[in-house]
């Protein structure tokens, strides 16, 4: 009886491990969200936010749109 409760424990210290690694591996995804918030830049014709990889750089200004690169600076 007292080895069934032994693996018992044994058993649910094992699942809180895998838990608790399932849960460090879900983390890492939240860091690189916050350095793409880091990364927003704004349009520099209508002024919306997007991610810096999203924008299209020109002329030294971020424009969300290739119409917005081409009606410019506001
Ligand atoms: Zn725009």
């Amino acid at each position: 009886m007292i080895k069934i409760l032994l693996l018992i424990v044994i058993g649910f210290a094992v699942w809180a491990l895998i838990r608790a690694y399932q849960r460090s591996l879900n983390k890492p995804p939240i860091q690189p969200r916050d350095q793409v918030v880091e990364n927003m830049v704004k349009c520099a014709h209508c002024g919306v936010n997007m991610p810096r990889s999203e924008a299209i750089f020109s002329g030294g200004e971020f424009f969300c749109t290739p119409e917005h690169k081409q009606l410019g600076k506001k």
